[in-house]
This record gives structure tokens, C-alpha cells and sequence, in this order.
């Protein structure tokens, strides 16, 4: 079959940019995504559509889509059209969300199995994933955050351990280079070491503890960066690292270790073990997984004791080692809270746009307008200096910068007028992350130890989307979690389009400060000083009760 890529240029397929723009954007997380054959876009099953017949219905219709019509789709698989109107967004989705009781690994993998349900990773069947780029900052801001409070505000000369070199944590190696720091990432599949090398988001390979751990040495002692990926399994690697007497600065994992069926791989097993075993018995797969999984969590806690900053870094790891009698987990913290939290108050959070046109000097000439029109935001700034320097481009040309609320919508407007008045090569299409402020409840990431002890309400991010189809955005979904996250998560993402028009000045204004505007009001309605202070400051409308 031939292989996906998105479109570039300025000749549409459809009756317009809208709809020409979200045909994009699936194709280019096919194009992006880890294993396009099965529709896995990252998080060892993240999938953009349920299955062929359905990615090729939805671009069918998404060819005859009128501006008035609405395309529904159920769980990667188009439903109907209907008859909305101009202001309506394009398409709405909602993907893998299984009543409460039913909400478990096991039923879902049923239903997977039955072709009656996919889970959508967050951007991945939303269509809005960006390669490893899209979390980059993200892991960027987590590093530099410890660094300003563990380390002086610097990173070099100290060294990062961690695990897993997928679609997501494929970013780290970079984000630790960007940090000034020496990082190891211990990866099991040869292939994702690979792919990050020929990317440029790793330095050098090696399937030698030994020489890694030398080069590490090496460059902590001249406090130069480096990023080394390391052919291993996590489970052996850590509790060898720790039986040295090493103690890394700062460690964390982002293996899959939330799905034991198709994620983790268990000490011992040949990745064509895994397969075989998936098949033949995977109870005992996944029992092996989860043991894994308690021995990396024991050596991470082990670390920790003995003075490194370890965190969670959202893949629900230290819920697998609990299950599995690990009864200190939860000891990590999770980088959402420890970490993030202050920005989320403000809504300040993981923003993304696409070059539609595929045309890089887009992106650079919005890069050049942020670092003009910006200056006084330090993040903003100092990340897009970053970025245009180290972050190369996956398929269509994209950035991510946090930004907060009132700062998306002026970049966004100012960017329609730049699509506007000829200044970019084509329409620009803006996104954020479904792990945003007001859009995700996931007790064990985003959601962690509420201040009101609100963790587990799902009410904020149904909230969201309605408000974000009431604002006429283009794309608006609603996701929970699929295999080991099921039950553990509901979140929602939004994508608009600024083709140019003076509709897309409504839409994007609307939907972004609403989207960022009950971002705040949810950790304002949660009691943080910080989001109080941006309501008042930003002249938020809250409904006092
Ligand atoms: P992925 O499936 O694309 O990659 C996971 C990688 O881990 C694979 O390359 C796999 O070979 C490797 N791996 C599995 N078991 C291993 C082991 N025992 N030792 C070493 N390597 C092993 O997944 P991804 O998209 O990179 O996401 C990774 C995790 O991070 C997921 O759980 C995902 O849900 C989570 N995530 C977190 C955030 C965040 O904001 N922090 C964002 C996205 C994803």
C-alpha cells in the first residue's frame, strides 16, 4: 500500500480550507506516527482512525464536506454527515469512552478486538499530533523547572536517566541537550534508537552500559551536553545503574509502561517474544510486564532515597508497580503537579500550530513575529530561540510554544491576518494538547492531589468541549483513556483553522479564549491563588456561588 503523506501546497482537495486543513493534519499523523500500517500514531496504541475502510471513508468525506455540514465520528470511525450550519465546527468526535463500570483494560481490548472501539492517545486520533515535537517543550519546562529548583537554575555537568524513545519520549534525548544536560535513554527496540538518531532528536547509540555510562561520565565532567540511547531493557538497566553505586540527578521513564499487552516490554523478552506471547498467553505477558514495571518502580524509589529527583512522567507507571504490591509508588511525584501545576493555573500551556502549506518559512516567520510582538514572555521566547535552533521539522512544518489566556488568541489573530494579507504560504492550523488546563481530568497525571480534591471529576473537560463546539471551533473531541489507561482519564482537544477570513477571526477568538478561559476558572473553582489572580487580572467572568 502506499505510504500516507500530507499534502503541501496550495491546491485543495476539498470545498474548502477547513476541511482541507483537518485532511491534512490526519495525514500527517499517519505520516509522523510510529507504525502507519496499523494506524498506531504513538503510546504503543494510539491510533488516528479505527481502520482502513475508515481512514478512506473520512477522506471521502471530508472531499464532499459542505462549510454547513458536520461530519461525526465514533471512535476513528466516520458515523454521518449532518446538516449544521457556517458556524458549526467541521467535525466532532468521541473516541473510546466506555460507561464507568465498564471503563477497564480487559473490556476494552474486547471491544479493540471486535472493531468496535480504538483508543485515541490524545492527539492521535484527534488528528493533531505533531511527531515527538509536540511534547518537547513540555519535558523542556519539566527539566528547566528542576533545574531552578534542584540545581542553581542549570543543568550542565548532571546527569538524566531515563527510559522509552516512542513518538513521545523520543523527545527527551533532545529536551536534555536543550537543558545543558547529559542524558541516557535505555530503549528496547532498536529501531525507535534509529529513528530518533536519523530524526536528529538523539546524538549517539550504544548497546553498552560500560561506554554509556564512560560517555556520560565524560561529558558531566566537562558540564557539556550529551544524548545517548542505549539498546537495553529499563527493568535489567536501572537496578544495574543503582547496583554500581551510581545516582543519577534526575530520573525518570517514558516507556509505555501504561499498557502491559502492547506497551511494556518485560525483562527477558525479545520484542518477537512480546508478539508471540500476545497471542499465545497474554495473561502471563502482562503479568511479566507488571513485575517488570515493580522492579524499575523499586530502583526508581531506590534512586530517590538516595537523593535523585525522580518523578512520573504521565505514563501511569508508578500505578502499575502499586498494583503489583509496590506500596511506595505513589512516593514519586508526578511531573503535573510537582512541576506544571503553577502554569496551568494561568492556562498557560502546550499551544500548537501547523504550516498547512508545508512551507517552513511559515513557521519561521511566526517565530520571528513571537520573538518581536513576545518579548516580554521569557517562556515564549526563550523557547522559540530553542526551538528554530535544535527542533527539526516532522512532516508538516509545526511549532508548540505555552502560551496562556489572551496571549493564544493574539497570536493567532495576528497570525490570520499574516495568512491574510499573502505574509504566509498558506492557511495555519492551531491546536493545544488535550493535557491543557481545563481539558483533562486523569487523577494520576493531570488531575493529581487537587487542592479541593476535585481529581476525579470528569465534568471539566465535557465542559470544555461543549463550549469549545459553542465557540465554532473547527475540530472539537472528547477521549478516555484505552488499555491501561481505561478508566483512568477523559480529556478533550480542539483544532481551528486560520484560513485567512474574518469567520476564522471569530472562531479563533472565541474558541481560544473560552478554551483557556475555563482552564483558569477550573483551578480557580479548585482554590489556586494563581488562577484567582489571573481571573482578576484578566478580567475572567466568573459566576460567584
Ligand atoms: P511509544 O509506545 O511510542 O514508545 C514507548 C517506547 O518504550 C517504545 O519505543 C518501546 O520500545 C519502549 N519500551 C517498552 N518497554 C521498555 C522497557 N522495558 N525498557 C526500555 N524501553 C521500553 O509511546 P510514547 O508515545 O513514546 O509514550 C510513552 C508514554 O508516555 C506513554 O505511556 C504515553 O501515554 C505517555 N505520554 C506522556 C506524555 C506527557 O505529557 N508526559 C505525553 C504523551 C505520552
Amino acid at each position: 500500500m502506499e505510504r500516507i503523506r500530507a499534502a503541501r501546497g496550495s491546491a485543495l482537495r476539498c470545498k474548502g480550507w477547513r476541511q482541507e486543513a483537518l485532511l491534512r493534519m490526519l495525514e500527517n499523523v499517519l505520516e509522523n506516527g510510529e507504525n502507519q500500517q496499523e494506524l498506531v500514531v504513538y503510546a504503543a496504541l494510539a491510533k488516528a482512525a479505527r481502520d482502513w475502510k475508515s481512514f478512506h471513508a473520512i477522506v471521502d468525506s471530508l472531499k464532499t464536506l459542505n462549510d454547513d455540514e458536520t461530519l461525526v465520528i465514533q471512535s476513528g470511525k466516520p458515523i454521518g454527515i449532518f446538516k449544521t450550519h457556517v458556524f458549526a465546527p467541521i467535525v466532532i468526535m468521541a473516541n473510546c469512552n466506555l460507561v464507568g463500570r465498564w471503563a477497564t483494560s480487559e473490556h476494552f481490548y474486547q471491544l479493540q478486538e471486535k472493531g468496535l472501539i480504538i483508543w485515541g492517545g490524545l492527539t492521535a486520533a484527534a488528528w493533531q499530533y505533531i511527531g515527538s515535537q509536540g511534547v518537547i517543550q513540555g519535558t523542556y519546562e519539566i527539566f528547566s523547572a528542576i533545574a531552578r529548583k534542584h540545581f542553581n537554575g542549570n543543568l550542565a555537568g548532571r546527569f538524566i536517566l531515563t527510559a522509552g524513545l516512542g513518538g513521545m519520549g523520543g523527545a527527551q534525548p533532545l529536551a536534555g541537550v536543550m537543558a545543558n544536560a547529559a542524558i541516557l535513554c535505555v530503549e528496547v527496540d532498536e529501531a525507535r534508537v534509529d529513528k530518533r538518531m536519523q530524526v536528529g532528536y538523539l546524538q549517539r547509540k550504544t548497546a553498552d552500559l560500560d561506554e554509556a555510562l564512560a560517555w556520560i561520565a565524560e561529558a558531566q565532567a566537562r558540564k557539556s551536553s550529551i544524548s545517548i540511547g542505549l539498546l537495553g531493557n529499563a527493568a535489567e538497566i536501572y537496578p544495574e545503574i543503582l547496583r554500581r553505586g551510581i545516582v543519577p540527578d534526575i530520573v525518570t521513564d517514558q516507556t509505555s509502561a501504561h499498557d502491559l499487552l502492547y506497551g511494556y516490554v518485560p525483562a527477558g523478552y525479545s520484542l518477537k517474544d512480546v508478539r508471540r506471547m500476545r497471542e499465545e498467553n497474554p495473561e502471563k505477558l502482562q503479568g511479566d510486564a507488571r513485575a517488570s514495571i515493580a522492579r524499575e518502580v523499586e530502583a526508581m524509589l531506590e534512586f530517590k532515597r538516595r537523593g535523585s529527583i525522580v518523578f512520573d512522567n504521565g505514563n501511569n507507571i508508578r500505578t502499575q508497580a502499586y498494583q503489583h504490591g509496590v506500596k511506595e509508588a505513589f512516593d514519586i511525584d508526578i511531573f503535573t503537579e510537582a512541576f506544571l501545576r503553577p502554569l496551568f493555573c494561568r492556562a498557560i500551556g502546550p499551544f500548537r500550530w501547523v504550516a498547512l502549506s508545508g512551507d517552513p518559512q511559515d513557521i519561521q516567520a511566526i517565530d520571528q513575529f513571537i520573538l518581536q510582538e513576545f518579548s516580554d514572555n521569557e517562556i515564549a521566547t526563550n523557547w522559540i530561540r530553542l526551538a528554530s535552533k535544535y527542533v527539526p521539522f516532522e512532516g508538516l512544518p509545526a511549532r508548540i510554544g505555552w502560551f496562556g489566556h489572551g496571549e493564544r488568541t493574539r497570536l493567532a489573530l495576528a497570525v490570520n491576518r499574516m495568512v491574510r494579507e499573502g505574509k504566509l504560504s498558506g492557511p495555519i492550523a492551531f491546536s493545544r494538547d488535550h493535557l491543557d488546563a481545563g481539558a483533562m481530568a486523569h487523577p494520576n497525571i493531570m488531575t493529581e492531589r487537587m487542592k479541593d480534591g476535585s481529581d476525579a471529576i470528569a465534568d471539566w473537560p465535557l465542559l470544555n468541549a461543549m463550549l469549545n463546539c459553542s465557540s465554532m471551533a473547527d475540530l472539537v473531541t472528547i477521549h478516555s483513556g484505552g488499555g491501561g489507561y481505561s478508566g483512568y482519564m477523559t480529556s478533550a482537544g480542539v483544532t481551528i483553522v486560520a484560513d485567512g477570513t474574518a469567520e476564522a477571526d471569530m472562531r479563533l477568538k472565541h474558541t481560544l479564549d473560552n478554551d483557556t478561559g475555563i482552564g483558569v476558572l477550573r483551578y480557580a473553582d479548585a482554590g489556586y491563588e494563581e488562577a484567582l489572580d489571573e481571573v482578576n487580572k484578566k478580567g475572567i467572568r466568573r459566576v460567584l456561588t
